[in-house]
C-alpha cells in the first residue's frame, strides 16, 4: 500500500497553486485534508504547510488512480501529479486562496498511510489541551496553529534586523549558570564533576548582559530563553522567550526610544498598525491609584476614585474602620448598567473569591436610589459620593474599603472582570503606556525584609542617593519605611492592553551603590559576595553607565495575534502544571544517572 518517494519530485505548495498554473502539469505533496467521494468523481482537499488545493479525480478517465483515491484517508501523506484546471463556473471558492483551481489528477503516490487521527485537523472540533498537547503535531497542522507560528518567525526576523540596524550585537549567553534573582525560583541542575553542586538555569540574561556591558560590547541583544520556577498560575511558562538588550551611556529615554521604535516596527510590517509615539507614560501612583494596578488597561474606564475623605467620619462601621485604620474607600462606577440584584450578587461572590469580605454598591434608578448600605450612610454623604462618581440613572456604583493595598487589588481586579464579562473593552484600540518612576523598593511582609520591585540592578533615581545612605543610618524600622517610600527607581516598564510586556532599567555601575542597595535589601555581605561577588568584581573594573530592557516575546507575540493563551504562540508549551504532554517530562531518571549526579531521591 505504501510506496516510495522515489523519483518523485514536488513543484510547489499546495496552497500556492493559483490561476497562472491552469494548464501546467504540476507534482504536489501534502497531507490528505478531506475525501469526498460522489460517485464516479471523487474530491481530495489536499494540505501542507502553505495551505489546501482540491484535487480532482475522475473514474472515467482514470479508474486506477481513481480506485487508489477511494482508499485514501484523512491524514494520509500522499503525491500527486495532474493538470492544473480552472473551476467550472460556479464551483469557485473564494475563501481559499487556491478557490479558482483545481488539480485533475493523473497519479497518486501513497507514501505514509495514517492512523484515524485523534481529532479532526480543523478549527471548529473543541479539544480539551491536554490531548491538544499530547499529539501537538496533529494540533500543528491546524491552520491557526500554523500561522501563530509563522507569525512568530516573522517577529524573530523583524527583531533581529531592527537591532542589527541599530548597531546591536547578538550575543548568546550560558544556560547553566548561577542564579539570577528575577524574584522567582531557580531551576537547577546537578554536577556530575562536582559533587554535591549545582548550576541554575537563567531566569533571565540579566548579570551577563551587564557583565557585556562593562567587557565594553556597548550594545547587545539576544533572544532568548528564560527559566523560572513559579507556580503556574495564569498564563505562565516555566521556560519562556525573552527579546533582552542593554546599552551604554545611555539614560531612560534612550533604552525607552529603542524600545518605541522596535514596538511601532513591529506593528507596521506585521500587522500594518501605525501607533503614534510617544507612547503615553503613567507614574506608577497614578496608575495604581486609577486603575488599581500597575499594568492598567485603559481601553475601558471604570476608574477608582477615592472617597476616603467622604467617609471621614461616617456611621457606617465597615467604611470608618477603613479609615481609622489608615486605609482607603474607594470606589467605581459602573455606568449605565443597570444590573440586576443577581448580576450584583455575581459580583460579590467574585471579590469574595478574591479576598474581599463582601461589596458595598448603590444602584441609581431614576432618581430613585437602591442599595443596602444608604441607611447607613448621612445624607450629605450619600450626596458626595453621587457626585464624586458622577452618578446618573442606570449607574452603579461599587466599592471597596481597607487598606489601600487591598482597595486597589480588589477594585483593580473587579474592573477588568467587569470589562471583560460586560465586554466593554474597546477592542478597536491598542492601549499601549510605558509605566514610570516605580518605587525602588517595597516592604514585603511575609519575608520580612525589602525586596526590589524590578531586580536588585536597578538604579535609584540620582537625586535619591542621598536618601539611601540615611535610610542606612536610621535604625528604626518605620523610619527606614518612611524613607525608602519616596525613593524612585530609574526603571520602566511597557504595558499593552493591561498587560506588562517588558521592563528595563537603568542599572547600578558602581560598586558601592551596589552594596548599598544590597545591604538594604538585607542581603549580608558575605551572600553578595557568594552570589553576586562576580559582578562586584567586574564592577571594580571600569564599569560604564548602561541600562535595557527585555520584552516578553511570547506575550507579544499571543497579544499581536489577539490570542488570550501564551501557548498557542509556543510550539511545544507546558500544561499548566509543568508537563510536557508530548514527552511526558518531567520524567523519572535511572538509579544510574542520579548516581552519577550524587543524588538521593528521598521517598
Ligand atoms: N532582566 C529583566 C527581566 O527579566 C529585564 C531588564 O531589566 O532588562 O525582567
Amino acid at each position: 500500500m505504501v510506496e516510495s518517494f522515489g523519483d518523485f519530485r514536488r513543484d510547489k505548495y499546495c496552497g500556492e497553486v493559483s490561476l497562472e498554473d491552469v494548464g501546467k502539469e504540476i507534482s504536489l505533496c501534502g497531507w490528505v485534508h478531506r475525501v469526498r467521494n460522489h460517485g464516479g468523481v471523487i474530491f481530495i482537499d489536499l494540505r501542507d504547510r502553505e495551505g489546501v488545493v482540491q484535487v480532482v479525480v475522475e473514474e472515467k478517465t482514470n479508474p486506477e488512480v481513481y480506485e487508489k483515491a477511494d482508499r485514501v484517508r484523512p491524514e494520509w501523506v500522499i503525491g500527486v501529479r495532474g493538470e492544473v484546471r480552472r473551476r467550472p463556473e460556479g464551483t469557485e471558492n473564494p475563501k481559499l486562496r487556491t478557490g479558482y483551481v483545481e488539480v485533475r489528477a493523473k497519479e497518486i503516490r501513497v507514501f505514509n498511510t495514517s492512523e484515524p487521527p485523534p481529532f479532526p485537523v480543523d478549527e471548529e472540533t473543541h479539544v480539551s489541551e491536554e490531548v491538544k498537547l499530547r499529539y501537538r503535531y496533529i494540533d500543528l497542522r491546524r491552520e491557526s496553529m500554523k500561522e501563530n507560528l509563522i507569525f512568530r518567525h516573522r517577529f524573530y526576523q523583524v527583531v533581529r534586523r531592527f537591532f542589527d540596524e541599530e548597531g546591536f550585537i547578538e550575543i548568546e549567553t550560558p544556560f547553566l549558570t548561577k542564579s539570577t534573582p528575577e524574584g522567582a525560583r531557580d531551576f537547577i541542575v546537578p554536577s556530575r564533576l562536582h559533587p554535591g553542586k549545582f548550576y541554575a538555569l537563567p531566569q533571565s540574561p540579566q548579570l551577563f548582559k551587564q557583565i557585556l556591558m562593562i567587557a565594553g560590547f556597548d550594545r547587545y541583544f539576544q533572544i532568548v530563553k528564560c527559566f523560572r520556577d513559579e507556580d503556574l498560575r495564569a498564563d505562565r511558562q516555566p521556560e519562556f522567550t525573552q527579546i533582552d538588550f542593554e546599552m551604554s551611556f545611555v539614560r531612560e529615554e534612550d533604552v525607552m526610544d529603542v524600545v518605541e521604535r522596535l514596538v511601532v516596527r513591529l506593528f507596521r510590517e506585521l500587522l500594518g498598525v501605525e501607533l503614534s509615539t510617544p507612547f503615553d507614560r503613567v507614574s506608577y501612583d497614578e496608575a495604581v491609584s486609577k486603575y488599581g494596578t500597575d499594568k492598567p488597561d485603559r481601553r475601558f474606564s471604570l476608574e477608582l476614585v477615592d472617597l476616603t475623605d467622604v467617609f471621614k467620619e461616617t456611621e457606617f462601621k465597615i467604611f470608618r474602620t477603613a479609615v481609622e485604620s489608615g486605609g482607603k474607600v474607594k470606589a467605581i462606577n459602573f455606568k449605565g448598567s443597570n444590573l440586576s440584584r443577581k448580576e450584583i450578587d455575581e459580583l460579590t461572590l467574585f471579590v469574595q473569591g478574591i479576598g474581599a469580605k463582601g461589596l458595598a454598591w448603590i444602584k441609581l434608578e431614576n432618581g430613585k436610589v437602591s442599595s443596602p448600605i444608604t441607611k447607613f450612610l448621612k445624607r450629605g454623604e450619600l450626596e458626595a459620593v453621587l457626585d464624586r462618581m458622577r452618578a446618573q440613572a442606570g449607574d452603579v456604583v461599587l466599592f471597596s474599603a481597607g487598606s489601600e493595598e487591598e482597595v486597589h487589588r480588589i477594585l483593580g481586579s473587579l474592573r477588568t472582570h467587569i470589562a471583560e464579562k460586560y465586554n466593554i473593552v474597546d477592542r478597536s484600540k491598542w492601549d499601549v503606556l510605558w509605566v514610570v518612576d516605580f518605587p525602588l523598593m517595597e516592604w514585603d511582609e511575609e519575608e520580612g525584609r525589602f525586596v526590589s520591585l524590578h531586580h536588585p540592578f536597578t538604579a535609584p533615581r540620582e537625586e535619591d542617593e542621598e536618601k539611601i545612605r540615611e535610610a542606612l543610618k536610621v535604625d528604626s524600622l518605620e523610619e527606614k519605611k518612611r524613607i525608602l517610600r519616596s525613593v524612585r527607581a530609574r526603571a520602566y516598564d511597557l504595558v499593552i492592553n493591561g498587560e506588562e510586556v517588558g521592563g528595563g532599567s537603568i542599572r547600578i555601575h558602581r560598586k558601592d551603590l551596589q552594596e548599598m542597595i544590597f545591604e538594604l535589601l538585607n542581603i549580608s555581605e558575605e551572600e553578595a559576595k557568594e552570589k553576586f561577588g562576580f559582578l562586584l568584581e567586574a564592577l571594580r573594573f571600569g564599569a560604564p553607565p548602561h541600562g535595557g530592557f527585555a520584552f516578553g516575546l511570547d506575550r507579544m507575540v499571543a497579544l499581536m495575534r489577539g490570542l488570550d493563551s501564551i501557548r498557542d504562540v509556543i510550539a511545544f508549551p507546558k500544561t499548566q502544571k509543568g508537563i510536557c504532554m508530548l514527552t511526558m517530562a518531567p520524567d523519572k531518571v535511572t538509579r544510574e544517572q542520579l548516581k552519577e549526579v550524587h543524588i538521593k531521591v528521598a521517598e
